[in-house]
């Protein structure tokens, strides 16, 4: 995963050079002319990567048009069905939404946005996520994101065109670049976090351990999953806690078939 991410790329990265440590993802874009708008947004505050998921049309001469010469970004942009995918090797992902969810997930500013991605930069990407111009990002894909990031705008009034939403996250983004000293703002950590796909395993292996252990007992597991994923998005894990989280839950799951097993043989006498 982001065992060969390089720690000191963000050390040496200069306000002039492309910006790789950050990634934009458009999923299911509508409209291509949006996507080539993005593109152009994210190449003005001297960012490359715009990665698509399941948009509904592209490449589009729309989105070329749009892009205004930013063909580059819309060359390398690199297309996922999902969303996990297009995030895996992330080490912070922050979903942008004009609503207000009732999913309690912890809401930043852009500015606060801006300024968590650029100190966790220093361990692996991160990525901004904006949702489809008519729905939004849907609920699974926010429980995908660390935190959830919206633009202050009219209570009564609150979209933005994804493009622009796109320019505010990433003119952020270039203000806390350029304003940052790198020595004291980077939160480089000894330990390498988790990545996004590592996460997503490591969620998996944890449901299948509360079913297990018969932990739900009827009841539906989504809300508890929801509010334990939001738990542990908020810990910031490192790979080697995952991995003795994972091997508690291997150990539990053991211990429960075993119990499972004797239960049965005892009733088979
Ligand atoms: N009706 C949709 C609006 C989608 S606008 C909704 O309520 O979510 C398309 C995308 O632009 C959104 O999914 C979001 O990623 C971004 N966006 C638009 N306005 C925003 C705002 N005020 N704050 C954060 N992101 C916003």
């Amino acid at each position: 995963m982001n065992e060969s991410t390089d720690l000191s790329t963000n050390q040496t990265n200069i306000a002039g050079d492309p910006d790789d440590r950050v990634r934009f993802v458009l999923v299911r874009t509508s409209h291509p002319g949006n996507i080539g708008a993005a593109a152009r947004a994210i190449r003005t505050m001297n960012c490359r990567r715009l990665d698509l998921v399941a948009p509904h049309r592209f490449p589009d001469a729309q989105a070329t048009a749009m892009a205004a010469g930013a063909d580059e970004v819309l060359q390398q942009a690199l297309i996922a069905d999902t969303l996990v995918p297009a995030v895996a090797d992330c080490v912070l992902v922050l979903g942008c939404s004009a609503r207000r969810r009732g999913i309690a997930l912890e809401e930043l500013s852009p500015r606060e946005a801006a300024a968590r991605a650029f100190a966790a930069s220093g361990n692996g990407p991160v990525a901004f996520v904006f949702g489809n111009e008519r729905t939004g990002l849907e609920n699974d894909e926010l429980m995908t994101c660390h935190a959830m990031v919206r633009i202050p705008s009219a209570e009564d009034f609150p979209s933005l065109n994804l493009a622009q939403a796109v320019q505010v996250l990433a003119y952020e983004w270039r203000l806390a670049t350029l304003a940052a000293n790198p020595a004291n703002e980077l939160l480089v950590r000894k330990e390498p976090l988790a990545s996004t796909g590592q996460l997503e395993h490591f969620f998996g292996h944890l449901a299948e351990t509360l079913d297990a252990i018969d932990f739900h007992k009827g009841r539906s597991p989504r809300r508890i999953m929801r509010r334990l994923r939001r738990l542990f998005l908020r810990a910031d894990l490192e790979q080697r806690e995952v991995r003795i989280l994972r091997g508690i839950f291997d150990d539990t799951q053991r211990i429960a078939r075993r119990g499972e097993s004797s239960g049965s043989s005892a009733a088979d006498d």
